[in-house]
């Protein structure tokens, strides 16, 4: 497949490298950030999406987002899907898919979990909003980047499941997190309270499989001096997103605003910015209730 991709981040780099060892044709552009090899480099956003038959941006924001769509949608092929795999607000996801529609092109909000090492690997879950002929297109370039594409609905449905996921993500961690600071207090054991918890109705993520405690269940980030990991920072551009959405759509959502401002202080203000979101726990260690 002839493919643009747009945005060679962190994450955009290894997508679009993995396309390429898959035998696909990828022509790339960012402004800032030299190209994984393998991929042909463009003049401009637009140059890259005028032959293609899927464009796949992986880019900051909404913002950037929408002024990339004004460059590449003019430029796109009849019939051409525009699959956005970034995280950004649930309405710019809707606008652009507006303006692919209007244009006669397909679009797909397709965000992803599994942070750069399922990029590298290949591992990542896509969450797909759009409509069924442009998720059948990229299924097969999801299927080369990740383990799993789900597809949620309509447009704009990849970016709810995305945020929705990560406003339970914040708060269980922050949860995870204050329960270990709590039992320290009370004296407890970190590896007791591990064994217990993993095992009984307070268990998520958080606690199994990302344990903020270092030393204690698998490997994690804590285990690595809250080295990121998934960075504070980028959890507060998900919760900020995820209270956007909930404002926007009248829902009332206290526990991800609480998350949100505490990952707001966290970043702002203490010492999380550059840290893994999980830091958390010495956060609260060293705190009282005051
Ligand atoms: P990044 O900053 O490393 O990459 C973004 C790239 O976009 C940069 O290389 C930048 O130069 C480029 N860019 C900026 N403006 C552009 C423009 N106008 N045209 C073309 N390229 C432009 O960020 P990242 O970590 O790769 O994240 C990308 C997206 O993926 C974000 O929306 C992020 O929230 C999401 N995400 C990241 C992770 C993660 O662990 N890093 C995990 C899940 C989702």
């Amino acid at each position: 497949m002839k493919i643009a991709f747009v945005g060679l981040g962190n994450m955009g780099g290894p997508m679009a490298s993995n396309l390429v060892a898959a035998g696909h044709q990828v022509v790339g552009f960012d402004p800032a950030t030299a190209l994984p090899e393998g991929v042909d480099s463009a003049p401009d956003a637009a140059a890259a999406a005028r032959d293609a038959e899927v464009v796949i941006s992986m880019l900051p924001n909404g913002q950037i987002l929408r002024s990339v769509a004004a460059e590449v949608i003019p430029a796109m092929q009849a019939g051409a899907v525009f699959c956005d795999c970034s995280t950004v607000d649930v309405d710019s996801a809707k606008a652009v898919a507006q303006q692919a529609g209007d244009a006669g092109l397909g679009f797909l909000d397709a965000p992803v979990s599994g942070g750069t090492g399922g990029a590298t690997n290949g591992t990542l879950t896509f969450m797909v909003g759009g409509d069924d002929a442009a998720f059948e297109t990229v299924t097969p370039l999801f299927d080369i980047m990740g383990q799993k594409a789900v597809h949620c609905g309509a447009a704009g449905a990849g970016q709810s499941a995305k945020i929705c996921n990560n406003m339970i993500l914040g708060v269980t961690m922050i949860a995870t997190c204050e329960a270990f600071a709590l039992a320290d207090k009370l004296g407890l054991d970190r590896a007791k309270m591990f064994d217990v918890v993993s095992t009984s109705s307070g268990q998520s993520w958080s606690m199994n499989t990302y344990c903020p405690a270092p030393g204690v269940g698998p490997q994690s980030p804590a285990d690595n001096g809250y080295k990121p990991g998934f960075a504070a920072d980028l959890m507060l551009k998900d919760l900020r997103l995820s209270q956007q959405a909930a404002e926007s759509a009248d829902a009332d959502t206290p526990m991800g605003a609480l998350a949100a401002a505490l990952y707001t202080r966290f970043v702002e203000e203490e010492d999380g910015k550059g840290r893994d979101f999980s830091a958390m726990l010495p956060r609260f260690e060293a705190r009282g209730r005051g």
